[in-house]
């Protein structure tokens, strides 16, 4: 079986008269398991044109400085690694879209990333219907294309799940770019130029630099990092927000840097898929990763509470008026001055490094639900919070993550005051569970480092 990753989205023809075939990358900013990038050099070559990849710079609502600078570093790394390979690459920063139409219609034909996410898939219908070339979208950031897996909205992970691992064995075994035929320069850009670009974005909100690096090599590192010292501890630790036995990976799936393909192709080289490890690991990057791309593609309320089951809809209403402890502001939960210092401590973790753990991530959104007097409202500040402040946000894992801390993907609890039937969290769970005081204190060392020596924003 071959897995599908072409897909033609419009009936124009392909004219060979035209310049050069066109990349438009948006979300796979590498060269390793880059499948557009592989079948955008097979079609130039094949029409004996040279190749142009452009990234079309626009800030989207709310960006800020955190997201762009991590997304400037892995770019001019992608710039570098194009060149020597004989690629031409340009960021084109726009206000309008009518100059991207017509630098697309330059070309025989246009490839790009496939898009999950509503604004993506807008602009992808857009200019497909606009263009007077063929447009392509290739599977580029999902092992399994989410039409293909399991195509209608799936309610639980059980049902991606099998189907994934018995498709594993399908998985292209290795990967390896063409030689591109016609290495012409089509338009220079030189780095510093790039870098001029990003440094003119003016951003209204001021969210400080995160704790990681952007770029490829980056994430490559990082992988190697998980596979020698964390993987072998994964199943047992990865819950333990005082260790960190993730694989920090996230960032760099989010904006393309790495592939999940490149992931479980390493990981599968020297490991089984039975060792409960390798198994926990997947089940998160295959299983919950695709069901996430499968909820926001099926999914037209992915980022508001109408996506919810009724049973949650209805147990969340029937306690709306039940009283709280507390009712905090957006602001207040956003400077983190709640009572409770555990809360108040992941916050801080998203708020400074751009990336909190995951177990923290499911109490954090819960507290929020406790302490707002209406859910739906928690609901947009959870969505506001997560995707301003976390270095992988804006991503269909965030909505996900979300929409299941009201319920989705999961069946009735034990009914109790506030959540109704949704599953509860408590502060005594995570005294119970792990040494919490020693995640406390890692938390308030990072905020004394983040104070005394703030990190730099241009580089
Ligand atoms: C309220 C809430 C908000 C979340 N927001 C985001 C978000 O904005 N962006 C984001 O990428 N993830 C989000 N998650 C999911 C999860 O917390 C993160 O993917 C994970 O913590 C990322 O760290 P890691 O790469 O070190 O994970 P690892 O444990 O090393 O996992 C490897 C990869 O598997 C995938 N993965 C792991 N857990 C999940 C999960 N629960 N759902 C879907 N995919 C998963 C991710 O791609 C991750 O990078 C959220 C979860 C919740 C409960």
């Amino acid at each position: 079986m071959v897995l599908q990753r072409v897909f033609l989205t419009n009936d124009r023809q392909i004219d060979s008269k035209k310049e050069f075939v066109l990349y438009w990358v948006q979300t796979g900013l590498r060269i390793k398991d880059n499948y557009s990038l592989k079948f955008a050099i097979e079609t130039a070559n094949k029409l004996n044109k040279p190749l142009l990849v452009v990234f079309v710079l626009k800030v989207f609502p709310n960006g800020n400085l955190r997201q762009y600078l991590f997304l400037k570093q892995g770019l001019l790394e992608f710039k570098e690694n194009l060149k020597m390979l004989g690629i031409s690459f340009v960021v084109k920063k726009v206000e309008n879209f009518k100059e991207v139409i017509r630098l697309f219609n330059r070309a025989c034909l246009v490839v790009t990333d496939f898009g999950y996410l509503r604004r993506q898939r807008f602009w992808r219908q857009y200019f497909s219907s606009k263009i007077e070339t063929t447009f392509v979208e290739v599977e580029n950031n999902s092992v399994f294309n989410v039409k293909i897996i399991f195509p209608k909205k799936a309610e639980f992970a059980f049902q991606l799940r099998k189907k994934i691992f018995e498709r594993l064995a399908f998985l292209e075994k290795d990967f390896s770019l063409p030689e591109v035929r016609i290495k012409e320069r089509l338009f220079f850009q030189a780095c510093d130029e790039v870098k001029k670009i990003f440094d003119g974005l003016q951003f209204k909100e001021d969210v400080t630099p995160a704790f990681f690096i952007g770029g490829e090599a980056e994430a490559g590192r990082r992988l190697n990092l998980f596979i020698e010292k964390k993987l072998p501890y994964y199943r047992r630790y990865r819950s333990d927000p005082s260790k960190n036995f993730q694989s920090d990976l996230s960032p760099y799936l989010h904006f393309g840097f790495i592939s999940p393909v490149t992931i479980v192709r390493k990981i599968l080289k020297s490991h089984s898929v039975k060792d409960e490890n390798v198994f926990s690991f997947l089940n998160e990057l295959l299983v919950w990763r695709e069901l996430a791309r499968n909820f926001v593609y099926f999914e037209p309320n992915y980022d508001n509470w109408q996506n919810l089951p009724p049973w949650a809809i209805k147990t969340l209403d029937r306690h709306q008026s039940d009283r709280r402890s507390h009712d905090y502001s957006l602001e207040a939960l956003e400077k983190a001055k709640t009572h409770d210092p555990y809360w108040n401590a992941c916050q801080k973790e998203m708020v400074i490094t751009g990336k909190m753990h995951n177990y923290m991530r499911m109490y954090w959104a819960k507290k929020v639900i406790e302490w707002t007097k209406d859910w739906r409202q928690a609901y947009q500040w959870l969505v506001y919070l997560n995707d301003k402040y976390e270095l992988d946000g804006r991503d269909p894992n965030g909505y996900a993550g979300i929409a299941w801390s009201f319920g989705q993907f999961d069946h009735p609890w034990a009914e109790r005051p506030i959540f109704g039937l949704v599953r509860y969290m408590s502060a005594s769970g995570l005294e119970r569970k792990f040494n919490i005081g020693a995640y406390l204190s890692k938390i308030n060392s990072l905020e004394k480092a983040h104070k005394e020596s703030p990190p730099e924003r241009g580089s």
